[in-house]
């Protein structure tokens, strides 16, 4: 799969980010598009405003944000910005491999750094311990919430969802750096898949594993399917497990499995959470202008 890469300079970095359900109200993307290419990824939609194809060229063609430190820098030095908590990478990986060439994601952390600007970030990559001497200075006198996402401890299965992913092993193996730098470290357990990573078994393991690192919270969140991954992932059903087919057309007539499988998942993952004594996300950042719920038990 041959991708290009297309660099260009943008106009603003700061985005408003209006979802209740999150910590944060501002996004910052040193990138659009994502190698990583995760069968399910929700930020495809993002490249139809770039009049590209949503499933195809989400991963093909990627977008380099080559001025977006400098852009940044000038929005948070405006005298009128307010410090509040901003998520870097809403619709894209930040560490995608592009990142170790470009480096725009650890000159975008510098620039946070500078202006002592809270804010979490999200990952599959652990090329993300390149920048730890950035996160944990940063992390000693400002808000850092960095969140590690992880979906299956099948590694078979995280390979053709995840395929360009760090494995699972590795992302618990960088969990446990980040933490052991003092930085704040967070998992999200998902997407659960029905029929695909959900077995009691291997649920059972993963927490397992995942109580090993000691992240701060675990928030686990099932796989949801808006159009645009939604025909891309039943394509892979098909090529991939055809006996399921079916299953999932079932249970996937809308966004979201069907209320009774959801509500099984969620009382079995609670206990699972529980049993491993890990903790729901309870952001201690408190310095925010909206009234955004600062405790998330799940993703459902
Ligand atoms: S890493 Fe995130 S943004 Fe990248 S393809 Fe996967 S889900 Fe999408």
């Amino acid at each position: 799969m041959k991708t290009t890469y297309i660099e260009q300079n943008s106009k603003s970095i700061l985005h408003k980010i209006d979802n209740p359900r999150l910590p944060f109200n501002w996004g910052a993307n040193p990138y659009r598009g994502c190698l990583h290419s995760c069968i399910y990824c929700y930020a495809r939609y993002t490249h139809r405003y770039l009049d590209l194809d949503p499933e195809s060229d989400f991963e093909t063609t990627i977008i380099i944000k080559k001025n977006a430190a400098q852009i940044l820098r000038k929005e948070l030095s405006n005298p009128k910005w307010i410090k509040e908590l901003v998520n870097l990478g809403s619709i894209c990986d930040p560490y995608q491999p592009i990142e170790r060439k470009y480096q725009i994601t650890r000159e975008m952390l510098k620039e946070f750094s500078r202006y002592k600007v809270p804010f979490t970030i999200a990952t599959k990559s652990n090329l993300i311990s390149r920048d730890i001497d950035i996160i944990a200075e940063m992390s000693k006198d400002t808000y850092v919430d960095v969140v590690i996402s992880i979906s299956s401890i099948n590694d078979q299965i995280r390979k053709q969802i995840e395929p360009r992913a760090t494995s699972t092993q590795g992302r618990l193996k960088l969990a446990e750096e980040l933490s052991s730098f003092g930085i704040n470290v967070g998992i999200l357990l998902m997407p659960i898949i029905p029929f695909l990573n959900d077995s009691d078994e291997d649920l059972e393991e993963l927490f397992s594993e995942i109580s090993k690192v000691k992240p701060k919270y675990v928030i686990p969140g099932i796989m949801y399917l808006t159009s645009s991954p939604k025909k891309r992932f039943l394509e892979f059903i098909e090529m991939v497990y055809p006996k399921l087919l079916s299953n999932f057309k079932d249970y996937y007539k809308g966004r979201s499995p069907p209320k009774s499988y959801k509500e099984s998942l969620y009382k079995k993952l609670m206990k699972l959470r529980q049993k491993y004594n890990l903790h729901e996300y309870k952001s201690s950042y408190t310095n925010t202008s909206s009234n955004n719920q600062s405790k998330l038990d799940s993703w459902f």
